[in-house]
């Protein structure tokens, strides 16, 4: 409720943020006080002194069709009156069952159950549970996981196992299980890494898991599918079970619904979350095929997996998602996705005219490129706070990874704003 306190205890949110919280990938002693966010609306962020912010991350990834969406909200609270959560082992929900149906006709086919979890990490280590389990119930364990280097398959400790080995992972190094890494498979690479993907592929691999056609975090890191599709038949040559994790890429990121949408071969587990609610709520979803399924089906208690979370298939948070997929498969949303690729890709012409950028790479709404005037690449590159403050401070809120700037904005920003936010960049560049 407002009261006469109200705009101070605004302009306060700060200093008290200071005092009694702890954020996420902050280094605490030396970050600017964070911005107090008041409301938000499509691709705009307002704070507490009124200035406007064009979301061009879509919140850490997760934005699909803009802030406070009316319809999601109207949908929330509807579901909020009538059943906001119940224990999921014993019982069901009509949105989780909805929910796991309209998902799975849009995956690709061989995806025949789904598992609930609460976020993208979550995803991840059940979908390793699974591959791990899946070998050991069969009486023919496999201990063995492929990965790429530079992953980031999120922050729990297996999901942190699977990621490539950087500052992030190193205090806990003995702690991570061993991983065996090819160089991802970059444009020029593809030869090389599919030799060398011939010798670590055997019958010991569990499970190979990417992020397939875009390595986010790492830097936004782009390859082809055709190489993918070559290490997919390589791993199922072997039996290895391929681990699809498409925390960032589902939801029409690539242009296309899901980034496997684009590979002939098929992955047999899948990581959601991110996009799946719109970006309203937590949740994370891993799907596997029907043989996979069949390994835990047994009179032996022993060969279930136990693996459950409190909150596992939050009814609020799967209405979010039947919302978010009713926007996301509207013509309208679609022939935004069609908008933003191609506004994207006439902005690439335009990149090209500055000396300051180089490796310029882009896949349906996803726009990356590298800043060359650090001269060095690391994530701690102090471009990337000079690149990420001169932006803000002209309203677009842009997040560098490393010397790495990109663009993933929400499906709702008008071309307007994109233009204002290609026009923001073209200034940065000039400048530096
Ligand atoms: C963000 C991300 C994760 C982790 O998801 P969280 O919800 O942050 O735990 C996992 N995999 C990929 C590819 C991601 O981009």
């Amino acid at each position: 409720m407002l009261s006469e306190n109200t705009p101070t205890s605004l302009q306060n949110l700060s200093e008290r943020d200071k005092a009694v919280i702890w954020h996420p990938f902050t280094q605490m002693q030396t970050a600017p006080l964070p911005i107090p966010i008041v409301r938000a609306n499509g691709s705009v962020l307002y704070d507490a002194d009124g200035r406007e912010y064009l979301d061009m991350v879509a919140s850490w990834w997760v934005n699909l069709h803009g802030h406070a969406h009316p319809y999601i909200a109207q949908r929330v609270s509807e579901q909020l009156q009538v059943l906001e959560h119940v224990i999921f082992a014993g019982f069901t929900h009509q949105p989780a069952v909805e929910l796991a149906e309209r998902l799975l006709a849009l995956l690709p086919a061989n995806q025949s159950k789904v598992f609930y979890s609460d976020n993208g990490s979550t995803a991840v280590e059940v979908a390793l549970k699974m591959a791990f389990q899946y070998w050991h119930n069969l009486g023919a364990p496999r201990y063995k996981v492929i990965a790429l280097e530079g992953a980031y398959h999120g922050d729990t400790f297996g999901a942190m196992a699977v990621s490539g080995r950087s500052a992030f992972t190193a205090p806990f190094m003995p702690f991570l299980f061993d991983v065996e890494y090819l160089p991802t498979p970059i444009a020029g690479q593809e030869d090389a890494v599919l030799d060398q993907a011939k010798k670590l592929f055997t019958n010991e691999v569990a499970a190979f898991i990417v992020e397939p056609l875009v390595q986010g975090s790492g830097g936004m890191v782009m390859y082809e599918p055709g190489v993918l599709n070559d290490l997919f038949s390589l791993a199922r040559q072997h039996g290895t079970l391929v681990i699809a994790d498409e925390v960032m890429t589902g939801f029409g990121r690539t242009g296309k619904l899901f980034a496997s949408d684009h590979l002939r071969e098929k992955p047999d587990l899948m990581c959601l979350s991110k996009g799946l609610t719109g970006g309203t709520m937590a949740l994370g979803v891993t799907t596997c095929t029907q043989v996979i399924y069949d390994a835990f089906l047994s009179g032996d208690k022993s060969k279930t997996l136990f693996h459950g979370h409190s909150f596992t298939a939050n009814p609020i948070a799967c209405t979010t998602a039947l919302a978010s997929m009713d926007l996301l498969l509207s013509a309208e949303t679609q022939a935004s996705i069609q908008r933003i690729s191609e506004s994207h890709a006439a902005f690439v012409q335009r990149l090209r005219t500055y000396s300051t950028v180089d490796n310029i790479r882009q896949l349906g709404t996803l726009l990356a490129f590298d800043l060359t005037a650090g001269g060095q690449t690391s994530y701690f590159n102090s471009i990337r706070d000079q690149a990420y403050t001169f932006l803000l401070d002209r309203g677009v809120l842009m997040r560098p990874l490393g010397n790495v700037l990109y663009m993933m904005p929400p499906y709702c920003t008008t071309d307007e704003q994109l233009q204002y936010a290609y026009a923001q960049v073209e200034k940065l560049l000039a400048s530096l």
